[in-house]
C-alpha cells in the first residue's frame, strides 16, 4: 500500500515549484490533491492534470492565503469536495527583496501576510477539523533564512523565523489530539523564485553550500512526503533542513 493512500493533501502554491514538487509526489503515494494558486491559472491546471494521470484525485482553487475571508471559504469549499483534509501543506510564499533601509511597509507587509499570516490563516480554518479528526499533518515551508538572517531579506527572514515559531507552537497545541506540525527549511531550490537571482547572487550562494551546488524542488517534497506518512507519526515541533549542508 502507498503511504498517503485515501489521504488528500491541501498544498497552498501548489501550482509551481516546490509546492508542486510536493503535490506531485504526494499523489504518487496515493494522496488526493487540493492545489491551492494565486494568479497562474494555467499552471495549476498543468500541475492539476499531472496529478490525475497518477490516478487521483486533484482540483485547483483560487485564493489569496493573505486573505482570512478567502482561506475560510478556500478550506470550506475543499472540505466539501474532498470530505476531509488530512495534509496540510503551507507552501505558498513570495520575496520582495531590498535592502532593510529601502524596504517600504507595504513589501514588509506584503511579504509577512503572505508567508507567514498565510500560514496562520490556513492552521486556524483546518484547527477543529483536524482536532475533531484526532489525525493531521502540518507542514510548513519555511527557509534557511528564517534560521540565518539574510541581507536584503529581512520581511522574508522575519517571516520564516515566525513560521518556526508558529510551527513549534501548533505542535505544542495539537499534540495531545494526533496531530503533528512540522517545519522544512530549504536551502538553495532551483525554482522560479531563485531563476529570477542575478548570476552574480547565484555564484555567490552556491559558493557558500558545502556540497557545492543548488537543490531540486523534489528534495524538498522527498522530506514532505515523509513528514506526512506513518514513518514520521512521532516526529513534531520539529525544523528540518534540505540545504546541502547551507545552515548547519
Ligand atoms: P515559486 O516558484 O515562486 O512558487 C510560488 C507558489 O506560491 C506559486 O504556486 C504561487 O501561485 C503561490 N503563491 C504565491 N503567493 C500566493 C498567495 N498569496 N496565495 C496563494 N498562493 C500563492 O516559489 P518556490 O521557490 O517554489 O517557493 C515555494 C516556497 O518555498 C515558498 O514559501 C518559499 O519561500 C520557500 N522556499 C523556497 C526556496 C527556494 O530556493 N526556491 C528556499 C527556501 C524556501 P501563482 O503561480 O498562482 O502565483
Amino acid at each position: 500500500m502507498k503511504s498517503l493512500e485515501n489521504k488528500t493533501a491541501l498544498v497552498t502554491g501548489g501550482s509551481r515549484g516546490i509546492g508542486r514538487a510536493i503535490a506531485l509526489a504526494m499523489a504518487e503515494e496515493g494522496a488526493n490533491i487540493a492545489v491551492v494558486f494565486a494568479g497562474n491559472r494555467e499552471a495549476a491546471e498543468k500541475t492539476a492534470a499531472e496529478i490525475a494521470e497518477k490516478g487521483v484525485q486533484a482540483r485547483i482553487y483560487q485564493c489569496d492565503v493573505a486573505s482570512a475571508g478567502e482561506t475560510e471559504a478556500v478550506v470550506k469549499q475543499i472540505l466539501d469536495d474532498f470530505g476531509g483534509v488530512d495534509i496540510l501543506v503551507n507552501n505558498a510564499g513570495i520575496v520582495r527583496d531590498t535592502l532593510l533601509l529601502r524596504m517600504k511597509e507595504e513589501d514588509f507587509d506584503a511579504v509577512l501576510n503572505t508567508n507567514l499570516k498565510g500560514a496562520y490563516h490556513m492552521i486556524r480554518q483546518l484547527y477543529s477539523h483536524m482536532m475533531r479528526k484526532k489525525s493531521g499533518s502540518i507542514i510548513n515551508i519555511s527557509s534557511v533564512v528564517g534560521l540565518m538572517g539574510n541581507a536584503a531579506q529581512a520581511n522574508y527572514a522575519a517571516a520564516k523565523a515566525g513560521l518556526i515559531g508558529l510551527t513549534k507552537s501548533t505542535a505544542k497545541e495539537l499534540a495531545s489530539r494526533g496531530v503533528t506540525c512540522n517545519a522544512i527549511a530549504p536551502g538553495y531550490i532551483r525554482s522560479d523564485m531563485t531563476d529570477a537571482l542575478p548570476e552574480k547572487a547565484k555564484e555567490a550562494i552556491v559558493s557558500q553550500i558545502p556540497m557545492k551546488h543548488t537543490g531540486l524542488p523534489q528534495d524538498v517534497a522527498n522530506l514532505a512526503v515523509f513528514l506526512a506518512g506513518p514513518a514520521a507519526s512521532y516526529i513534531t515541533g520539529e525544523v528540518i533542513r534540505v540545504d546541502g549542508g547551507m545552515a548547519m
